[in-house]
């Protein structure tokens, strides 16, 4: 096998003991302390599931479906990685092994392996490493991160692919990082280190000796542990670096890197040691720990309210927009199935100072949210929908303007006033599927509206995941419903943005612009809705 060129440097981050406790976020905040030094980095994440893609894991289970601009439906730790390092990813950054073996089977289909016995070594653990290395071309460094946890049985031809690719790359241009767990146990006041120890001789057990150490726990740890870690996993003490549970996400790199852990990976990878510039993040770590003398009270509509990783992007978009205008972003998660039911419930809308109409899928809830946004429109309360949420605020102008039954069809197929429905039904195409807009699409914006001051340009990028439309047969109505069509793909044909003439802030988009909002650059979008929620106020 040719030896890859070795300009490009790589550090692989695997996970013991348990999964969950923040590898994606320690993967991005290691590249977070490599690009302040100047250092071109990527990244991309192993997914171990069966799955092509992430389009169709459940949220409630799996978190946010973060989609790239060209159009991947991808774990949420791929969210982490743009926001961390402020770089837009593709589709190569997310490799699930249902795509692997796709690939692997397809070319076997195609001829490719001439007559060979197709294995899991070498032929996946070697495409696994191609398209590492493809991903990795032209960086100065690149971080592979592996889900699950090291020993998990679906995993294992991605940890046995890194190895392999120290020996195609040489041991000198790479290097394994393992995030381990250390529990703490109240009741005897003791850190314990076994499972941490167990992770590790796992790991070696299966070729990979660690670098370093990034040890996970809910309070600091004794430096002891360190010391202790240290002698039973073989990693230097310089290499291990403690992570207790930190008051925001966003501190992980200052803590990386106050513990001399940039120097000793720049090091060991031969990489020109040059001091790291975080000037910028400590500035996003500053104000997201500053409690701010004014709070906006955001009430956000979901469907899905116990695994608030649903809606990672969206609720870190408005966070940051309330760091931008030195307010505290307060976010009431209001159950949209409830509000269909409980009078009592709805009363507690009275508290808020906007809301967001969430993406979504699905009936469950739908007059709920249709609901709240009438009471936005009609109390002058800010909102802004996001793209389901549009399409929600659509429906509700429409029945307000006499529409009693409108309705989007992927809620009531036969309403007589689909106001919202897929393309297909619009020229009167049976539904195939897969016909999702997904990615980046262009959006003009009409002068004199909302949208268009607020993007202060005339022409919109922004990523897209839905497969329904605002069916443009009611299009010439809007005006009556009191709604104005504040942006368009750039030939008219969908409807990109809508906005209530007359109100404070009523705002829709069929996009979801949170994908494109940064700690510190959040999107204008956002920050007009919280600006306008703290007007209300
Ligand atoms: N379910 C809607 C559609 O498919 C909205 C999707 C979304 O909010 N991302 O069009």
């Amino acid at each position: 096998m040719a030896r890859a060129k070795a300009d490009t440097k790589y550090v692989f981050v695997t996970g013991g003991v348990l999964s969950g406790v923040g590898k994606g976020i320690t993967a991005a905040s290691l590249g977070t302390i490599l690009k302040a030094r100047g250092l071109s980095v990527s990244i991309q994440k192993c997914d171990p599931y069966l799955n092509v893609d992430a389009g169709t894991l459940n949220p409630a289970e799996h978190g946010e479906c973060f989609v790239t601009f060209d159009g991947a439906e991808t774990d949420l730790d791929l969210g982490h990685y743009e926001r961390f390092l402020d770089i837009e990813l593709t589709q190569a950054s997310s490799l699930m092994s249902g795509r692997v073996l796709r690939e692997v089977i397809d070319a076997e289909r195609g001829g490719k392996y001439l007559g060979k016995t197709v294995q899991i070594i070498p032929h996946v653990t070697n495409h696994i490493q191609d398209t590492i290395i493809k991903t990795a071309k032209g960086f100065d460094v690149h971080i592979v991160e592996v889900g699950g946890t090291v020993g998990d049985y679906e995993s294992l031809s991605f940890i046995e692919a890194i190895r392999e690719m120290s020996m195609r790359v040489g041991l000198d241009n790479c290097l394994f990082a393992h995030v381990v767990y250390v529990p703490y146990l109240g009741a005897s006041g003791e850190f314990k280190t076994k499972p941490a120890q167990n992770a590790v001789r796992e790991l070696r057990g299966l070729g990979i000796v660690p670098d370093i150490l990034a040890v996970r726990s809910e309070v600091k740890p004794p430096k002891s542990t360190v010391a202790k870690l240290s002698l039973f996993s073989g990693v230097d003490k310089e290499a291990i670096v403690l992570l207790p549970n930190a008051s925001t996400i966003y501190q992980v790199p200052l803590t990386l890197e106050g513990s001399g852990l940039g120097d000793v990976i720049t090091g060991r990878l031969g990489i020109r040691r040059v001091p790291a510039n975080l000037t910028s993040w400590r500035r996003v770590v500053k104000s997201a720990q500053t409690k701010y003398h004014k709070s906006v009270k955001i009430g956000v509509i979901a469907k899905y309210l116990d695994n608030q990783d649903t809606y990672m992007s969206l609720t870190e978009a408005l966070k940051a927009s309330g760091w931008a205008s030195d307010v505290n972003v307060d976010i009431t998660w209001i159950d949209a199935e409830q509000l269909e039911k409980d009078k009592q419930y709805r009363e507690g809308l009275k508290d808020m100072d906007g809301i967001v109409g969430l993406p979504g899928f699905g009936s469950r809830g739908s007059e709920g949210k249709i609901w709240a946004a009438n009471y936005a429109y009609e109390n002058k309360l800010p909102y802004l929908g996001i793209c389901l949420g549009m399409q929600i605020s659509i429906i509700a102008m429409a029945r307000r303007a006499g529409l009693a039954k409108a309705n989007s069809t992927e809620f009531d197929a036969s309403t007589p006033d689909p106001v919202i429905s897929t393309m297909a039904e619009q020229v009167g195409k049976e539904n195939t599927g897969g016909t999702m807009r997904l990615g980046d699409w262009t959006c003009v914006l009409e002068s004199g509206t909302k949208a268009r001051k607020i993007y202060g340009q005339a022409e919109i990028v922004e990523r897209h995941r839905h497969r329904y439309e605002a069916n443009n047969r009611y299009r010439d109505q809007y005006e009556d419903w009191g709604l104005r069509i504040s942006g368009t793909s750039p030939d008219g044909t969908l409807v990109e943005m809508v906005e209530a003439a007359d109100h404070p802030f009523f705002v829709g988009t069929q996009a979801h612009p949170e994908f494109r909002s940064r700690p510190n650059r959040p999107h204008p979008l956002y920050t007009a809705f919280v600006r306008a929620s703290l007007a209300k106020k």
